[in-house]
């Protein structure tokens, strides 16, 4: 009888465990419910409605050139697929494990009701396996990634299905152009089409370019001009690409670039063991001392909106943080450096809270994940389980120089294209008129960062 492969972040043919499995047992149902109900605030973004719709397009060919289909439909993912195992007589419905909080309680239920079977397929090793001496889970990610690293390697990865049988009668399916995933006005998704291809195939080539890259990791990572790191994260993301398939195409290099990356693979493990431990963590503070902190708040406050507006429109007068945000509003990419510099200025130098940043994230990256933008705004606020420390602030003039962002800013700051350096990384005052005011100035950012963090703290 059939069985039912129900596909979230595992848009894949090849190492795709539940799939994999379910066509050794009989004719497939590939399955799809966009449910925009129980991920509550974290139902998909702009950007990534744009990756899922090229996605699934992709998807579907894919299944389509093999003989079978891919399924659409849209609703509760529980229901939905209640109503698809009825219908078709399905035995089985075969799911690769997903961990945020809204897919472990659909799992749960699941299993109350239909025949649900679950394999690990989306992390190097499965969450919840690294454990300590005591048999618990790591908080820090230093003694996580050295557990992770001696119980490596991963599982072997899996071939695609040798053939896909179909059932006697296919289940009705929605269009996808009906799921209008797409923006049409405005169509802001041009420099997307330009910078992305989307789908399995891509991120094999992807990688292809990657294992001729990689090498230079260590030292190129932190250079946005130079722009030399895998842009493999939402192929990750959307699981058009496993990291356990990377893990054994790139094994074989011996460099420290190599070493270098992988621990950032690990990093992803590690984001998603931290949700698996504190389901809120996109939602919460984990120290919660930081609830008390006077954030300046865009809800109120109206220099706070202005700034927040600024921020993300890329006109804070920090041309490093410009030309991020600009670049991330365009392609739905940033570079990691520069993340991390224009997420401590929005919380820092704007002393606006995370949370707002790490929405404005989730709807405009293309790689937007749960558990990693998660992890990677409270490590930058300082109020993670693992973070840096909130007194710590970047100066992002002195980042830029740093890391050598002048080409980065030419691209993305284009009224600053004819600066020699050092003025591209601080226009001088002429530049006035061609581009903003610095909408605070570092010192004073600095010291309203501290002052705050030293009210919420009682010491005055
Ligand atoms: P590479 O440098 O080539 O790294 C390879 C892979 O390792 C990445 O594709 C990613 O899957 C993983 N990885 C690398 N760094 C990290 C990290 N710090 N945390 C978790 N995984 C990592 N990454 C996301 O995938 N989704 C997010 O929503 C996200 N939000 C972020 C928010 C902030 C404020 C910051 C500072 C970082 C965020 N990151 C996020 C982490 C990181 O910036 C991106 O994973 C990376 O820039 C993606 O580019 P790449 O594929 O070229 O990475």
């Amino acid at each position: 009888s059939p069985q039912i492969v129900w596909l979230r972040r595992d848009l894949r043919l090849g190492d795709n465990p539940a799939l994999y499995h379910a066509a050794r047992q009989g004719p497939v149902i590939a399955v799809y419910v966009l449910d925009d109900v129980r991920p509550g605030s974290h139902a998909y973004g702009g950007a990534s409605r744009w990756w899922l719709h090229h996605s699934l397009a992709s998807l579907a060919r894919s299944l389509e050139a093999r003989g079978s289909r891919l399924i659409l439909r849209r609703g509760d993912a529980v229901e939905e697929l209640c109503k698809i195992a009825g219908e078709s007589g399905a035995e089985a419905v075969h799911a690769n494990r997903h961990y945020e909080p809204w897919w472990r309680k659909a799992q749960g239920e699941m299993k109350e009701r239909l025949d649900l079977r679950l394999y690990d397929a989306n992390y190097l090793l499965p969450p919840g396996t690294v454990t300590t001496g005591s048999g618990g889970p790591y908080k820090i990610y230093t003694p996580f990634s050295k557990a992770t690293l001696e119980l490596l390697p991963p599982r072997d990865a899996l071939p695609e299905p040798e053939a896909l049988t179909s059932p006697e009668s296919w289940p009705a399916s929605d269009d996808l152009a009906d799921w209008q995933l797409l923006p049409t006005k405005p169509d802001w998704a041009g420099g997307m089409r330009e910078f992305w291809r989307v789908g399995e195939a891509a991120a094999h080539e992807r990688l292809e370019w990657w294992e001729d890259h990689v090498d230079d990791y260590q030292e190129d990572r932190n250079l946005p001009s130079v722009d030399k790191t895998s842009q493999l994260s939402p192929y990750l993301h959307f699981g058009e690409i496993s990291p356990v398939q990377i893990w054994h195409a790139l094994k074989h290099k011996r460099s420290n670039g190599w070493r270098t990356f992988e621990k950032e693979l690990i990093w992803r493990d590690y984001a998603q063991n931290a949700i698996c431990q504190f389901p809120r963590y996109a939602l919460d503070n984990y120290r919660d001392e930081f609830d008390k902190i006077e954030w300046r708040d865009p809800a109120t406050d109206e220099t706070a909106v202005r700034d927040l507006k600024a921020w993300q429109q890329g006109r804070t007068g920090y041309p490093i943080v410009d030309a991020g945000m600009r670049q991330l509003w365009q392609t739905g990419w940033m570079h990691n450096r520069v993340r991390m510099i224009a997420a401590s200025f929005l919380i820092k130098h704007l002393l606006i809270d995370w949370r707002v940043g790490e929405r404005w994230f989730w709807d405009t990256l293309v790689d937007a994940d749960y558990a990693s933008n998660a992890t990677n705004w409270q490590w930058v606020a300082g109020t993670g389980v693992d973070s840096n420390m909130f007194v710590r602030i970047m100066a992002p003039l002195s980042q830029s120089e740093k890391f050598d962002a002048a080409g980065y800013i030419r691209t993305y700051v284009p009224e600053l294209a004819g600066l020699d350096e050092p003025f591209v990384h601080d226009p001088p005052d002429h530049m006035r008129g061609q581009y903003p005011e610095k909408i605070v100035g570092h010192r004073e950012g600095r010291e309203r960062a501290l002052a705050a963090y030293k009210a919420m703290k009682g010491e005055r």
